[in-house]
Parts: C-alpha cells; sequence; structure tokens
C-alpha cells in the first residue's frame, strides 16, 4: 500500500505470532471470542467516554453500539465490525506489535510446557489469536481523536500502517478483515459463526448482528403483455396445466359479484427466487445478573462465568448471585474458579479484583480497587450498582462511599460461599464416618456416595488452590478474622495426610488439654520429626503442622481459636495439662540434679542464648535450641534474615 510504514514486532510477540500461526492442533474456534471480546471492550470504552461528553458518541449509524459480523465468500473473509472507541495511530503501533505485554512471555512460557493455546485471553494477547484461522489480516480503525489507518501483517514478523484514504468511512470504530487459510475454510460459514457466538459470547452486553444471505420464493406482479408472454402455447402445455387454465378461465366467466371483480383488478402474480440480506441478532445480550437468583439455572450460571473467566474449559467450584437493597443498591454475582490463575502469587499486592464494576448497566472498569479486598482478588464476577452516580469520573467514583458499603457487603457474601463449601465438606465426611461405623457394626464394607464425595473434594480442591488467599485474610483483613479462622485447614500429627480444621482439632482435645498446639517447619517431614512434636504426641496430644510459609505469620494475628489459645510447641514456656504431684517433684529433683551443667553450660555459650534450662519436653532427644516466649520462633527468624540479606 501506498505511504505504509513497515515496522517489525517486537521480539518475543513474533514469537508468539510463530506459534499461534503454525499451531495445527489447538481450538481455533477462539479466536472470535477473543476478537468479539475486544470489540465489546473498545464499545464499553466509548460508552463510559460518552456519560460525560455525549459527542463523544457520535451521530446515526456511528452512535450505534454494535457489533457486525459479515462473509465475504469469494476473498474467503471475514469482517467483524464494532462502533467502539477504535485505536489512534499511535494505539495501533503500541497495542498491535511494537510493545509486548506483560503476559507475552508468560503466555510463550506455558505454551512451551505444552501449555493449551485456549488460555490466551487470560494472557492479554487475545488479539493474536486470530492468527489461528488467518494468514493475513486487516485491522481498519478510526478513532475520534485521528484519522482512518489500516494496519496489516502476514505474521511474518512484520506489520505495515497506512493511513486510509480509500476505504469505507468507518466514522468510528474498527473493522477487522480476516483472510482465512485453506485450513480453516470451515469457518467461511454463517452457520459455524452463528454457532460459535452462540457458545462462546452469549453474554456480551452488545448486540452481534451477522450478514446473513438467504434466498426466498416470493410472489411478484407481472404485467399484462408479460404475462401473455408467460402462458405457454396450448400444445406445449401438459394436460394438468391445461385444465388448471381452463377451470380458471369458467371460474372468471360463472361466478361474478362485487367483491370478485375488485380481486379481478388485481395484477397477476409469479414466484421468483430472491436473494436477501439481512443483519440478524445472534445474542439477546441479555444481562443474566438483573434476573432473580432463582430464575437462573446452574447452565446458565456455568455459561456465564465461562464467558466473564475467558475459561471455557472449566465450571466454576461456587458462586453467589444476590441483590442488596437499602441505601447502596447493586446486584451481584461472584464466582470461585476450580483452579487459580497462573499468576495469582506472583504479585499479590499488584493485582486487581477481577470482579467488573457496572453502575446501571454500564460497564465501569474490570480492575476497580477497592471494590474488594486484596485476599479476594481470585473471584471471578461483576457488579452492578443502581445507586452509584454515572455521571463522575472514575477517580470520584473511588471515593463515593457508597464503595464501602458494597466492600463490605461482597467480602461477607463471599465468605458465606466459601464457609458454604467447607460446611458442604464437614457434613459429607461426618456423614460418611457414621455411615462407616454403622456398616462396620453391620460387617459390611462402608462407601461413599458419589454425592459426599463431590462435597468433600470440592472444599479441598479450594482450599489448594486458594488456601493461600484465605491466610491472608487473617493477616490482614482484622475485621473478617473471626469468620476466617475456621476456613483454615492444617496437617497435623494425627492427620498428616488430610487437612483438618481447627474445629476438627478441638473436637478432639484431650481432657483437660487448654491449648491448641502446633509447630512451623519448612517441610511436613521435618516438623513430623522435630523433637518438639515428638513427646507430645507421645503424651497423646496433637500437634497442628504448620508448613506454609504464611503459617507462622497467620500465627502471629492470632491468639486464640473458640477461646483455646495456641501454643507454639518450639517456646520454652509450654505447659502440658495434668502433671500429677509425682511428675512435679522429679521435675524438682531433676533440676536440682543438673543445675552445674545448665550453669555450665550458659558460661560456655555466653551472649549466644538467653537462657539454660532443664526441660521435661523431650522424650529421646537430649538437648534442643528453643525460642524465648516473646521472642521469634526459628522459622521466622530465617524470613527476617532472607528479607534483609
Ligand atoms: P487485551 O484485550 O487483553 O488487552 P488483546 O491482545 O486482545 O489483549 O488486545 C490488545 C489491545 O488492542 C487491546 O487492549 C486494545 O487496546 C486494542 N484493541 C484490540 N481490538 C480492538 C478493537 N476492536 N477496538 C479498539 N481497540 C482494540
Ligand atoms: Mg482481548
Amino acid at each position: 500500500r501506498a505511504g505504509a510504514e513497515t515496522r517489525p514486532f517486537q521480539a518475543e510477540v513474533s514469537r508468539m505470532m510463530d506459534i499461534i500461526i503454525h499451531s495445527l492442533y489447538s481450538n481455533k474456534d477462539i479466536f472470535l471470542r477473543e476478537l468479539i471480546s475486544n470489540a465489546a471492550d473498545a464499545l464499553d470504552k466509548i460508552r463510559f467516554l460518552s456519560i460525560t461528553d455525549k459527542a463523544q458518541l457520535g451521530e446515526g449509524d456511528t452512535a450505534k453500539l454494535e457489533i457486525r459480523l459479515s462473509l465475504d465468500k469469494e476473498k474467503k473473509m471475514i469482517s467483524l465490525r464494532d462502533r467502539g472507541v477504535g485505536m489512534t495511530r499511535e494505539d495501533l503501533v503500541n497495542n498491535l506489535g511494537t510493545i509486548a505485554k506483560s503476559g507475552t512471555s508468560a503466555f510463550l512460557e506455558q505454551m512451551q510446557k505444552g501449555g493449551d493455546l485456549n488460555l490466551i485471553g487470560q494472557f492479554g494477547v487475545g488479539f493474536y489469536s486470530v492468527y489461528l484461522v488467518a494468514d493475513f489480516v486487516e485491522v481498519i480503525t478510526k478513532h475520534n481523536d485521528d484519522k482512518q489507518y489500516i494496519w496489516e501483517s502476514k505474521a511474518d514478523g512484520a506489520f505495515a500502517i497506512s493511513e486510509d484514504t480509500e476505504g469505507e468511512l468507518l466514522g468510528r470504530g474498527t473493522q477487522i478483515n480476516i483472510y482465512l487459510k485453506d485450513s480453516a475454510m470451515e469457518y467461511l460459514s454463517e452457520e459455524k459463526l452463528k454457532e460459535l457466538v452462540q457458545r462462546y459470547s452469549e453474554f456480551i452486553n452488545f448486540p452481534i448482528l451477522m450478514l446473513e444471505t438467504r434466498t426466498e420464493e416470493k410472489e411478484v406482479p407481472i404485467e399484462e403483455e408479460e404475462a401473455k408472454a408467460e402462458e405457454k402455447p396450448a400444445e406445449e402445455q401438459s394436460e394438468e396445466e391445461r385444465q388448471k387454465a381452463e377451470e380458471a378461465k369458467e371460474g372468471e366467466s360463472v361466478e361474478v359479484d362485487d367483491e370478485e371483480e375488485e380481486e379481478e383488478k388485481k395484477p397477476k402474480t409469479k414466484k421468483v427466487s430472491e436473494t436477501i440480506t439481512e443483519w440478524k441478532a445472534l445474542n439477546d445480550n441479555q444481562a443474566l445478573w438483573l434476573r432473580p437468583p432463582g430464575n437462573v439455572s446452574e447452565e446458565e450460571y456455568a455459561k456465564f462465568y465461562k464467558a466473564l473467566s475467558k475459561r471455557d474449559w472449566e465450571a466454576p467450584l461456587a458462586l453467589t448471585h444476590f441483590k442488596a437493597e437499602g441505601d447502596v443498591e447493586f446486584k451481584a454475582v461472584m464466582f470461585v474458579p476450580p483452579t487459580a490463575p497462573h499468576d495469582l502469587y506472583d504479585n499479590y499486592y499488584g493485582k486487581k479484583p477481577s470482579v467488573k464494576l457496572y453502575v446501571r448497566r454500564v460497564f465501569i472498569s474490570d480492575s476497580f480497587e477497592d471494590l474488594l479486598p486484596k485476599w479476594l482478588s481470585f473471584l471471578v464476577g461483576l457488579v452492578d450498582s443502581d445507586t452509584m452516580p454515572l455521571n463522575v469520573s472514575r477517580e470520584m467514583l473511588q471515593l463515593h462511599e457508597g464503595l464501602k458499603v458494597i466492600k463490605k457487603k461482597l467480602v461477607r457474601k463471599a465468605i458465606d460461599m466459601i464457609k458454604k463449601l467447607a460446611d458442604g465438606e464437614t457434613r459429607a465426611r461426618k456423614e460418611a464416618e457414621e455411615k462407616k461405623e454403622e456398616e462396620a457394626a453391620k460387617e459390611e464394607g462402608a462407601e461413599k456416595s458419589e454425592e459426599q464425595k463431590k462435597r468433600e473434594e470440592a472444599y479441598t480442591k479450594f482450599y489448594t488452590a486458594f488456601g493461600k488467599s484465605l491466610k491472608m485474610g487473617v493477616i490482614e483483613d482484622t475485621s473478617n478474622r473471626r469468620r476466617l479462622l475456621p476456613l483454615l485447614r492444617f496437617h497435623s500429627s494425627k492427620s498428616p495426610d488430610k487437612l483438618i480444621s481447627l474445629a476438627d482439632y478441638a473436637e478432639r482435645m484431650k481432657e483437660g488439654q487448654k491449648h491448641i498446639y502446633y509447630l512451623v517447619g519448612t517441610s511436613k517431614d521435618e516438623v513430623a520429626r522435630s523433637p518438639f512434636v515428638e513427646s507430645l504426641v507421645e503424651k497423646g496430644y496433637e500437634v497442628l503442622y504448620m508448613t506454609d510459609p504464611l503459617d507462622e505469620y497467620v500465627m502471629q494475628n492470632v491468639h486464640e481459636f473458640e477461646d483455646k489459645e495456641f501454643a507454639n510447641v518450639s517456646k520454652e514456656d509450654l505447659k502440658l495439662a495434668g502433671k500429677d504431684d509425682e511428675e512435679k517433684k522429679l521435675e524438682k529433683k531433676l533440676k536440682e540434679e543438673f543445675k552445674p551443667l545448665a550453669k555450665w553450660w550458659k558460661e560456655a555459650l555466653g551472649s549466644a542464648v538467653e537462657g539454660v534450662k532443664v526441660s521435661k519436653r523431650l522424650a529421646t532427644t537430649p538437648c534442643v535450641v528453643v525460642s524465648s516466649k516473646y521472642g521469634w520462633s526459628a522459622t521466622m527468624e530465617r524470613i527476617a534474615r532472607a528479607q534483609t540479606l
């Protein structure tokens, strides 16, 4: 193209495109979902801008916020056009090629590990999936602040941008022309595209229209002469036709009344087939969250989750859908994904919530800080407020008082949803245990029901994926700490393989036992072999194994569970319940006996230790180094040291 400027893709982008264009076995269908989602994003942006500046929308067709899809069978091309915000020349350069997004390298890494290309949308590089089906792509775009441009590329390491002086004027928005590869001709079908839109883009909040072509039989009037010419000579008529013609003539002469005369004046008609092209809506762009919760089926929720999360191969683990009334009214749907996104804990404090904010159905933001606390950033969902102001900037909205109310309520509902999962697991486990006892009495094997198994597994699945988030919640969210603590799970000396709750621990505490014992360490093995644990286990106490680096921080923030204090078994003041007099006497005697040794040892070690004491806590190990009651534990010291290095 004349005047085109050619530029190389950024190296990683080029590498990624190479993989995409040569990918043979991945699900190519997803390209349409990605492009439609970009079109919807662009429409959201212009709608948002138009709230404060109505002129941004433009007039006539340009103002219609919709997405149009059409096919050109001769050119083997699909066109997708939106009336969104469009891109300036600079946007084109930056967004489509020269700057690698943060997700690019992460995506490449996943692909190298044999990851699924389907994930592409999550890495923020969905646009490039168009090269799954295309060997040439044109992006024609017009932004309100700039001229109309064409971006084009054959995915051969470079792209070109030129001003579009010849093409149809878009007014505003973007049109993507997708020239299909030979191996992707299946997409050159209206039926196929329709199916994809219905499968993947059902919940897009803008009308998606497709230009449909069909042939229709139609009655058209014929002129007198034409009609005569049409009449075949008698010898060419078949017997049937001749009879029909005769009957018609008879009819004319016999029955004559006013009405018939009217009809008689009507011109004769003939049937012709006509090709009709028509824009047809493919989605009903309904807002699922506005419907009463009881009216939405599980299947619809699952579809909605898939659309929101761009993870269409899995159903959500749990969901909550509710309507809040009062001073601040809003509707919300939130989902717990079944697995954690690839980067959930990479940049915890930099993470933004994936719950989108709408105000009266207008999309405001998909990363509204302060809508949810950081520890809940794993949730996927949507909030639509009826009472927040629309005609203010995002920054002003961020400061709105109503937001605090929404946040508080969302957190409560999220905790309820997680608690429900946890309770389901506990109940399933108890039911199974009871059944086992019954069956054992009857000398029969106990089998868990499928449903029980499912309930049991759901929380384990949740906890494996998001347990760390709950712990961060305990650490950071003081107002909800009490609600979160029962949701934590640990391994213990009595349950080294299955996670237990603090309630499980409390339920089987020994008589007279006042504390919940725990030990922090780097692995289950290490903790299990610890001499501190050893003696307690020998005496029949259960010790919680805290082997997650976060556990230590958790324990610094919580001191008791249901009036039972936590006790770190590696700290010096550990007291065991129920010592009898005999034991106490023996202890006193031994202390006296070893006093000189302790004294000698303290002198030898000097300031390296605070003191040397005779202890009864060990079973077979002769001595241990312990932390003082108010000091740091060994693990904490390790963490602190690692941080200052
Ligand atoms: P993401 O949508 O996650 O940002 P994509 O690779 O899908 O990543 O798109 C890259 C960027 O290109 C978008 O962020 C947007 O700025 C721009 N873009 C893509 N398609 C459109 C479009 N139809 N209208 C306006 N901008 C678009
Ligand atoms: Mg996208």
